[in-house]
């Protein structure tokens, strides 16, 4: 069996498989963006298909923290639309 990659929830920190989480990433010009595929090179953060998962990395804004870097609004907007349509 092949083992599935566990990635660190922002929000919740719990150990979660990458299947089940939406990655952002900061690309190597400093742009923030969602990575939807997962394939796309550069600093990435992890956050579960959670929409209380997406709250608390707001509110603690572990997302900066973890990208070092601001995060526009139209990223944790996108994010919202994204766990719409998951769940
Ligand atoms: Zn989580």
């Amino acid at each position: 069996m092949k083992k599935v990659p566990m990635r660190q929830c922002v929000g919740c920190h719990n150990m979660v498989s990458k299947r089940e989480m939406i990655r952002v990433i900061k690309t190597s010009d400093g742009q923030i963006i969602l990575d939807a595929t997962g394939k796309k090179n550069g600093r990435g953060a992890y956050i579960c298909n959670s929409r209380e998962c997406l709250e608390k990395a707001i509110k603690s804004r572990s997302l900066e923290r973890s990208l070092k870097a601001a995060i526009p609004s139209e990223i944790y907007d996108s994010l919202k639309e994204e766990l719409d349509n998951i769940e």
